[in-house]
């Protein structure tokens, strides 16, 4: 049952346009980062409520501050965003993909596979397996704030990190202090911003709760039915983004496929630097700061299911 209303379709467009107007004149995006955010944010809206979309509008605009924040003590480390610190559209995909991805596939589980049954309730068939409908928005909104929670946290960690006034330390050598700015660096002010990031993700989900689960599809899941609990989401959110952000700072710190700039002479996480191709050194080459940030999440939304199945089955959730 398809009820996409033009009007309310009208002002989702007009919405999105002022806010990407805004995006773009404060300089938070590129032009190819404004239009992948217009229709990741578009996607986002309709397949699910207004509330997802703030959650991730709420991660844009937070971040989008902190790389602000100090900019010029950041450039003299030479770690600084570049583009004065503007997202393009690399950038938006890498951090909304995965979102959009939870949310496509949580969206097509219903719409392929779901039945009402003989008491008027949506349910979710996967062959022998009979799942309520409010269920398979839960684990998927779990996945969705594990991987939102851990963007934030993981670019808080790594904008304030950045002015912590001791250098970092290697996660997997803590004896270890490297310069600001080092993949796989740590220190305290990183860690709390990580805290941070994760509390307030999940914080705006616990207080958005109430009119979850309506979106311009037609499917109305009521939150009284999906037992998802506020305080559930605070913790699914702050457990998952943590892990998500340690995985981060341990690929960064081992594996993770580390570039040479010529401009600058600067070592970087990044294939371009300087706007220039970056000379390969070391590392998984597929592994660049981009591909460790989408596994990264992945791993947030894994351990945000995970968790949440566990606290659904003892009864907590
Ligand atoms: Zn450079």
């Amino acid at each position: 049952m398809i009820l996409l209303d033009p009007l309310n379709v009208l002002i989702v467009l007009v919405i999105l346009g002022v806010l990407a107007v805004i995006a773009y004149k404060t300089h938070i995006v590129t032009k190819s980062g404004l239009v992948a955010a217009y229709f990741l944010g578009l996607a986002i809206w309709l397949l699910t409520s207004w509330t997802w979309f703030l959650i991730v509008l709420i991660f844009f605009a937070v971040t989008a501050q902190f790389t602000h924040y100090k900019y010029k003590i950041k450039r003299q480390h030479g770690a600084a965003q570049e583009k004065g610190g503007a997202r393009d559209w690399s950038h938006v995909l890498a951090n909304g993909g995965l979102p959009l991805s939870i949310i496509i596939i949580g969206f097509l589980t219903i719409v392929l596979f779901g039945q009402m049954n003989a008491f008027g309730r949506l349910e979710v068939g996967l062959g022998p397996l009979i799942i309520p409908a409010p269920l398979v928005i839960a684990v998927s909104f779990a996945a969705f704030l594990g991987a939102v929670a851990t963007a934030t946290a993981d670019t808080l960690a790594t904008e304030i990190g950045l002015l912590n006034p001791s250098p970092p330390r290697l996660i997997t050598k803590p004896w270890k202090v490297v310069p600001p700015g080092t993949s796989g660096g740590v220190s305290l002010a990183g860690e709390l911003a990580t805290l941070m990031g994760t509390l307030l993700i999940g914080g705006i989900a616990a207080l958005l709760a109430a009119p979850f689960w309506i979106n311009f599809f037609g499917i109305s899941l009521m939150p009284e039915i999906t037992g998802f609990a506020p305080v559930t989401m605070i913790i699914v959110a702050m457990v998952g983004g943590v892990v998500g952000c340690a995985v981060d700072s341990i690929l960064g710190a081992t594996i993770q496929g580390m570039w040479s700039c010529d401009v600058c002479g600067k070592q970087t996480e990044k294939k371009h630097h300087c706007g220039e191709p970056a000379i390969y050194l070391r590392g998984n080459r597929f592994l660049d700061n981009h591909m460790v940030n989408i596994v990264s999440c992945l791993m947030g939304a894994f351990v945000a299911i995970a968790l949440y199945l566990f606290l659904f089955g003892i009864g907590f959730a």
